[in-house]
């Protein structure tokens, strides 16, 4: 039986940049996935943008952190945000602008002239904007390969097909058996299986933090007129939807947020429907066919902040879960920390600001 100084569960972004950095610290890793291919679940379903702002003040520290890496990696293609809010939306302008500025993350508060310059089409009743221009496209797939890529080049084993069924603790080491029979040992399993990440900490006798996946829906739609390519990733406010154009087409989400068990998630025609009355409200566009449409889960711990590092009570297990709706645009830094957390290094200047107190697994005892 061959034998890792980790085994992580999971093979989408948390999993597989964890990988990278594990195999390239000198770790021998073992990265068992359940599906077919890395990448399948919340990974393979994002809306793929670096928004400075999304998942509040405590995940800027991750996202700004994230920013070099993905930039010279050739990850990010700029495209500037806007959040927009109508009449009477005055006091969430002002929170956001006070919450947000102190963050470091680069906002500006524009009026209606400037917005309808930003935003051609926009109804009456829009006021308000904030302006975030560094915020980018990521080019996800790219980016999933390349810590793939730089995990295998660290000897990193990958498993598909490799559902992690049963943790036993031996001496100082895991048994891990999954579905298929096959059994491999390690003496830290790393739990990286974003929706799943409460049951596999149950196999490992841990107990949960609480992550719960919520569901969250993207409509690809064709309107006239086109899709201006400039177009900035529109936001709302109020929450209630986000868009952005995507080669010649607007990707739609009506931002919602159903709880959902672990599972293949679906898009239900209730939030494909509310997408696009959501959409009719702000701009005066004709949707003209609805050509796509997915949903993918985001998991989040309840206080809504990533969980990463050794598990307070259980010996050799360690979480790399609640990467709620930013694990993307967060991992190169997150994966950094994690890594440094596990292999006790020193930070280094990718995470010399943030604060590993703040995503600690022990601030759920
Ligand atoms: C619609 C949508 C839009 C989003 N937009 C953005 C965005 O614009 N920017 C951004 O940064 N983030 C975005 N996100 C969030 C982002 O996609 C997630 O935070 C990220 O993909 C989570 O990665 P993960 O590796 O934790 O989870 P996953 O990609 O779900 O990977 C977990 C893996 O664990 C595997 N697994 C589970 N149980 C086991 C087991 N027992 N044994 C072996 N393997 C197991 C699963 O098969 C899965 O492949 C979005 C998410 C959704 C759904």
């Amino acid at each position: 039986m061959s034998y890792y100084d980790f085994a992580i569960v999971g093979a989408g972004i948390a999993g597989a940049s964890l990988a990278a950095e594990l195999g390239e610290g000198g770790a021998r890793v073992l990265l068992l996935e359940a599906e077919e291919r890395p990448g399948y679940h919340a990974t393979g379903r994002s809306a793929a943008f670096w928004e400075e702002c999304y998942g509040g003040p405590e995940i800027v520290p991750l996202t700004l952190a994230s920013g070099p890496p993905l930039r010279e990696g050739g990850f990010l293609t700029q495209r500037g945000a806007l959040y927009i809010g109508r009449a009477g939306d005055e006091e969430l302008v002002t929170g956001f602008m006070q919450r947000f500025v102190p963050t470091g993350a680069t906002i500006e508060h524009l009026g209606r002239g400037q917005l309808q310059t930003r935003l051609p089409g926009v109804r009456p009743g829009w006021s308000d904007a904030i302006w975030e221009p560094v915020c980018a496209d990521i080019d996800v797939a790219a980016l999933h390969g390349h810590f793939l890529a730089r995990a295998r080049a660290g000897d990193v084993r990958l498993e598909c097909r490799a559902r992690v069924a049963g943790l036993e603790r031996g001496e100082g080491f895991w048994t891990i058996t999954t579905a298929r029979g096959e059994s491999h040992r390690a003496a830290t399993v790393v739990n990286a299986a974003g929706a799943w990440a409460d049951p596999v900490a149950r196999l490992a006798g841990a107990s949960p933090v609480g992550i719960t996946p919520y569901r969250r829906t993207v409509v690809q739609v064709r309107v006239d007129p086109a899709v201006p390519d400039d177009l900035p990733l529109v936001l709302d406010l109020r929450g209630q939807f986000y868009f952005k154009p995507e080669s010649g087409r607007l990707w739609l989400s009506p931002h919602d947020e159903e709880p959902s068990e672990p599972c293949d998630a679906a898009p239900e025609e209730l939030a494909v429907a509310q997408a696009i009355e959501r959409l009719g409200e702000v701009v005066d566009w004709r949707v003209e066919a609805v050509e796509h449409k997915w949903a993918g889960l985001r998991s989040f711990a309840p206080d809504r902040r990533p969980v990463y590092g050794r598990d307070p009570a259980v010996e050799g297990f360690a979480w790399f879960a609640g990467q709620g709706g930013f694990g993307i645009q967060t991992s190169p830094a997150a994966a950094r920390l994690t890594r440094q957390l596990l292999l006790g290094e020193e930070r280094d200047t990718m995470t010399q600001e943030l604060e590993p107190e703040l995503y600690a697994p022990a601030r759920f005892v």
